[in-house]
């Protein structure tokens, strides 16, 4: 057992103090579904902690906007599934929440807490003596010459090969959604799609969310592409598995062909990945097979391939080529 402190955020206009007592040592808990893992695994071992289930603010939700959807940070990922509008209107958002963990996962993790979720990868979880950058800066990457049959094909570095593990991240991408952070200098807007850094030599710097930052609310843009949208997500079970290739497709189809098109591929690379030579590859074409196959090929470009997960190329191809049949339909 590691000595920590705990305080319990202020609520309103007392949030001030709290996220100043914010800093390197740190961290904020809402769920606490990767936090305690974490700490449990000696991963992480945070000197101070701040609980910041008491800003009930934050746990609001509102999708019947005109303009934007507004998800406050400590809305539950199960009551956002749920929401009616969502599952009509945007339903790659709410499959990207269903598919992921188990219900009790979700009826208590938050969205806030889900983006900055951190990599499965067994060498950065299982500690000592696996050398991993991302857990002890300069000591290596055990998955280069190790077991890397999950790991990232694309967006990786000779520093980590590890892959984003979240699914609502890549489908807010596909949305165009951005982020407002709360810290000691007021609040600044990220756009999703800038959220997580690719590793490059720092892996352990995982996004641009500075030490005492806080997300206090997710906010996306009204389209005419949520419709006939999907979250795809293949794993080695059909449920409670990470994904091992996913994909979340937006689609505005005019008559025959497509107008507009939105591609995102998720469990194959360091960060959500949006594939725009791949939309290119949509726009102004009847959505055939097999111009769906050729948008999931477009996709993959540039994926680098580890000694196990050579598979997950064609897989992640396929995956997309799926997802944009299946969103083809509710069009
Ligand atoms: Fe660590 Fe990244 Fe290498 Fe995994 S892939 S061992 S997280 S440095």
């Amino acid at each position: 057992m590691r000595p920590f402190t705990y305080q319990k955020a202020a609520t309103g206009r007392g949030r001030g103090p709290a996220i100043a007592a914010g800093g390197k040592g740190t961290r904020f808990l809402a769920g606490g579904t990767t936090l305690y893992d974490l700490m449990k695994l000696n991963v992480e071992a945070p000197s101070h902690i701040v609980d910041i289930n008491s800003l009930s603010e934050l746990e609001a939700f509102d999708t019947s906007g005109a303009n934007e959807l507004v998800f406050g940070a400590l809305a539950r990922m199960s009551d956002v599934a749920a929401d009616p509008r969502l599952i009509r209107d945007y339903p790659a958002l709410s499959e990207s929440l269903w598919r992921a963990a188990s219900q009790q996962l979700r009826n208590m993790a938050s969205l806030g807490g889900n983006l900055l979720q951190r990599t499965r990868c067994a060498y950065f979880r299982g500690g000592e003596p696996f050398a991993c950058n991302k857990r002890k800066p300069g000591s290596g990457c055990a998955a280069q010459e190790g077991l890397n049959r999950g790991h990232a094909l694309l967006g990786g570095s000779e520093s980590c090969i590890a892959i984003y593990p979240g699914d609502f991240a890549v489908a807010l991408v596909a949305f165009e959604a951005k982020v407002d952070v709360l810290g000691l200098r007021g609040e600044r807007t990220i756009e999703l799609e800038h959220l997580h850094r690719e590793p490059g030599s720092t892996p352990h710097v995982e996004t641009v969310v500075e030490p005492g930052e806080l997300i206090v609310r997710i906010r996306v843009p009204t389209t005419p592409l949520g419709r006939a949208s999907t979250y795809h997500k293949i794993r080695d079970r059909e449920s409670y598995a990470f994904a091992l290739a996913s994909a979340a497709v937006a689609l505005q189809i005019d008559g025959d062909s497509v107008r507009d098109a939105r591609i995102v591929i998720g469990g194959l690379a360091t960060r959500p990945w949006r594939c725009r030579a791949a939309e290119q590859v949509l726009r102004g074409r009847a959505l055939t097979p097999e111009i769906a196959r050729a948008a999931g090929d477009a996709a993959l470009q540039g994926a680098k391939a580890n000694r196990d997960n050579t598979f997950r190329i064609e897989l992640g191809a396929r995956t997309v080529a799926d997802a944009l049949m299946i969103a083809s339909r509710r069009a």
